[in-house]
């Protein structure tokens, strides 16, 4: 950081932390939820922080809101109907409503987070928040499954960190719910954390969404403010072979859909699966 400039510390981890210098605070409140602040920084464009914690950048959001999204979209390849647990921001809406789906539920905590994004981070939804398609509830997403009738192909789980209101977006009894809504051949893709700096939290995904599904495994993708290496995506699912399609099947979907994207490829697709081996020891039952 430079004398004199103001700079924004990430809160995340006790002894390591990454810090963004020459920043300018463009909103910051304390919703009934959370500390919620954004700011603009000069190499990664407008931030937004909750509770101390980066939860997307608008120079970097791509890496993770594509690696979330297509996967499970084209390895189902027939999904009409999304539901995106968390998600405030709109990048994952976003890069959902790229598919020829018929609905994209999206189940947000905090109404504060919406705004903020509409208002200060508008290319991260890109207009998916008026999208005919689009069905926005400020809710809690545990009670939201919890209560559901309706039947999801596809259920992102786009959650903060397992602290505070995120926190129950990690347990056994969510991913319960979420497999009783999760209609055949579904799957359920969730954000897990840097396996590096948080290699508990990865086991423990491992075991309590092995709990509820028969086929359960993790991504990677490199996101260059999710610091410490590799960030985990869990997969979960009862159909193994949604992670069996080749390359030339997710192509051909790929394009069938006209994605257009900048870290998803069809190759990236199978190869974030072949995970490193100290990724690979935390996957124990
Ligand atoms: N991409 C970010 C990341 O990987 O850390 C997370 C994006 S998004 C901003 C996370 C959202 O989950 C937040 O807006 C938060 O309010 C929401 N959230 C946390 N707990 C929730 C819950 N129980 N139900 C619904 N949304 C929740």
């Amino acid at each position: 950081m430079v004398a004199g400039r103001a700079g924004y510390a990430e809160t995340l981890h006790a002894h390591w932390r990454q810090e963004f210098g020459d920043v300018r605070m463009l909103h910051a409140e304390t919703t009934p939820f959370q500390k919620l602040e954004v700011f603009e920084t000069p190499g990664f464009g407008a931030v937004m922080a909750l509770d101390g914690v980066i939860q997307t950048t608008t120079a970097d959001e791509f890496v993770y809101h594509e690696m979330m999204v297509h996967p499970p979209m084209l390895a189902h390849g027939g999904a009409k109907r999304v539901l995106i647990i968390g998600g405030g921001d709109g990048g994952c809406l976003r890069e959902a409503l790229k598919h020829p789906v018929e609905r994209v539920t999206l189940v947000e905590i905090d109404a504060a987070v919406i705004a903020a994004s509409k208002r200060f981070l508008p290319t991260l939804a890109a207009g998916g928040f008026s999208d005919p398609r689009a069905r926005i509830v400020v809710g809690d997403g545990l009670a939201f499954v919890a209560a559901t009738t309706e039947t999801f192909d596809v259920i992102l789980v786009d959650s903060t960190d397992p602290e505070g209101p995120g926190e129950a977006l990690f347990t056994e009894a969510f991913y319960a719910d979420c497999a009783r809504a999760l209609a055949p051949h579904g799957v359920l893709a969730t954000q897990c954390g840097v396996p590096f700096l948080q290699p508990a939290g990865v086991t423990a995904s491992f075991r309590r969404l092995s709990a509820a599904f028969s086929d359960v495994t993790f991504s990677v993708c490199a996101v260059p403010t999710y610091v410490g290496g590799l960030m985990t995506l869990g997969w979960a699912s009862n159909d193994p072979g949604l992670r069996r399609l080749g390359v030339e099947s997710l192509r051909i979907r790929a394009q069938a859909a006209g994605l257009s994207t900048r870290y998803y490829t069809p190759e990236v697709h199978l190869a974030a699966f072949a995970l490193p081996g100290y990724i690979q020891e935390l996957l124990v039952p």
